[in-house]
């Protein structure tokens, strides 16, 4: 199965997608997205969360219909379903009250197949992904990993040309994880697997080096792709060999870095909306900078997720906040301390705040935005509601919320501005100056 032919199974054409916000305005959440998935090889599509990565699954499996351009499959335009495809979510998604066995059975039965047929290619994908014997178990019983299982084995039952996966190891422990990754790409190397390509969605780095024939990075705000690289290690893959470690550096950087022929605004100057708070805690990204400081100011990015334990997607939020706020400089996959940085990670805690509170209220745009809002309020209040009002015309309902929290969590370990869940107000912090009523 790893020789790559020429016969193209699904393509994606020109296609974008665009969702209603909250406020009734558009959001585009994917731009202009061209792909072609091929017999013979697995494609991981890799971006960070929120990239759309889910959205253009979803699409290529005719779930939801692209706003423009066009999917198709063996040539053919879709309408509805891709009848090509199945797919295995994150969550499983199994019916609770139905045995392994029926799970198993339940798109067989959708597409009219006799019950003994149905029976007998279920008992076989039941067996071929290691579920012998939990037949007749419930999903409850099961634990993680087995659950998954069923979840592979719903898909692969329907014998579809291309297996769709979105993050399916994502919600289990690192080495259930790391086991059930090792027997798919085993059974996809054996002679009876019986799909002809996967596209597996991660934000995974190692997973996709560990997957892939081909790396699709998507970048985000809308969801584009960003780079195409080729994997050419042979199968089965080691983790420690030297090409594996060049190519995960690779995809770091592709991550992180700056995208050519991409201007994306300044944080002294961009607006809440163009960029976006990440979503990382104080504490997060002051440890972060602690480290890089603790191993001399410098440190490259896939060590400290190893050495932390980290996924790209839990460390890359801390990384964009503690740049934004210029504390880090990211480069080609390594992260040095600025000098900044350097005074925000060694003062005591009262001059560490006062230097967090300066670079937040000149760095992170929302944040900016709300000091000037209260500074110019009658008296130095605000409804939180206000803003996220504001936030709902380029956000989605969750991450506006999302959003709007992160600014309070900033704002107030910086003191410059405390807020009130019982009446929603947002108040200048007196000590901060903000306004002119407010002085302490
Ligand atoms: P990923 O899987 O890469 O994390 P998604 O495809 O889930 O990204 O989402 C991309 C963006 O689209 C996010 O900002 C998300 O909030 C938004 N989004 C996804 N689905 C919807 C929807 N049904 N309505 C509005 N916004 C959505
Ligand atoms: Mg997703």
């Amino acid at each position: 199965m790893t020789i790559t032919n020429d016969e193209v199974l699904i393509s994606v054409e020109n296609v974008s997608k665009s969702f209603t916000g909250a406020a009734g305005d558009e959001l585009r959440v994917l731009d202009d997205i061209d792909l072609q998935l091929r017999a013979g090889e697995i494609v991981a599509l890799l971006g960070r969360s929120g990239s759309g990565k889910s959205t253009l699954l979803r699409t290529i499996a005719g779930l939801i219909g692209p706003t423009s351009g066009t999917v198709r499959y063996r040539g053919t335009e879709l309408n509805g379903a891709n009848p090509g495809t199945a797919m295995v979510f994150q969550s499983f998604a199994l019916m609770p009250w139905l045995t392994v066995q029926d799970n198993v059975e339940l798109g067989l039965a959708a597409q009219g197949v006799p019950p003994t047929q149905r029976r007998e290619r279920a008992l076989k994908a039941i067996d071929v992904i290691g579920l012998d014997g939990f037949e007749s178990a419930y999903p409850k019983e099961l634990s993680g990993g087995m659950r998954q299982r069923v979840g592979f084995a719903r898909a692969l039952v329907l014998e579809p040309d291309v297996l769709l996966m979105d993050e399916p190891f994502s919600a289990l422990d690192v080495l259930t994880a790391e086991n059930l990754r090792n027997e798919l790409l085993t059974l996809w190397g054996g002679a009876n697997f019986p799909t002809k390509a996967i596209c597996i969605v991660t934000h995974n780095i190692e997973e996709a080096v560990l997957f892939a024939d081909r790396v699709i990075v998507l970048g985000a705000n809308p969801g584009h792709i960003r780079a195409e690289v080729p994997i050419d290690l042979a199968r089965p893959r080691d983790r420690r060999a030297a090409g594996f470690e060049t190519l995960v550096d690779t995809l770091y950087d592709l991550l992180t870095g700056r995208e050519p022929g991409v201007t994306v605004p300044e944080p002294t100057e961009a607006t809440p909306t163009a960029r976006p708070l990440p979503t990382a805690s104080v504490g997060g990204l002051a440890g972060l900078v602690e480290i890089v400081y603790a191993k001399g100011g410098r440190a490259d990015l896939p060590d400290i997720a190893a050495e932390l334990s980290f996924e790209a997607d839990d460390l890359l939020p801390l990384v964009d906040a503690a740049a934004m706020l210029d504390l880090l400089i990211v480069a080609g996959g390594d992260l040095a301390i600025t000098p900044i940085g350097k005074e925000f990670t060694t003062a005591d805690i009262q001059r560490s705040k006062q230097i967090f509170a300066q670079q937040a209220r000149h760095r992170a745009p929302l944040v900016r935005t709300i000091c000037t809002a209260l500074a110019s309020s009658a008296d130095g209040n605000l409804r939180a509601g206000f803003f996220l009002d504001l936030l709902r015309r380029g956000f989605s309902h969750d991450d506006a919320q999302q959003q709007l929290d992160t600014a309070i969590d900033w704002g107030r370990y910086a003191e410059l501005y405390d807020y009130d869940t019982d009446s929603d107000q947002i108040t200048a912090d007196p000590a901060a100056g903000l306004h002119p009523a407010l002085t302490a």
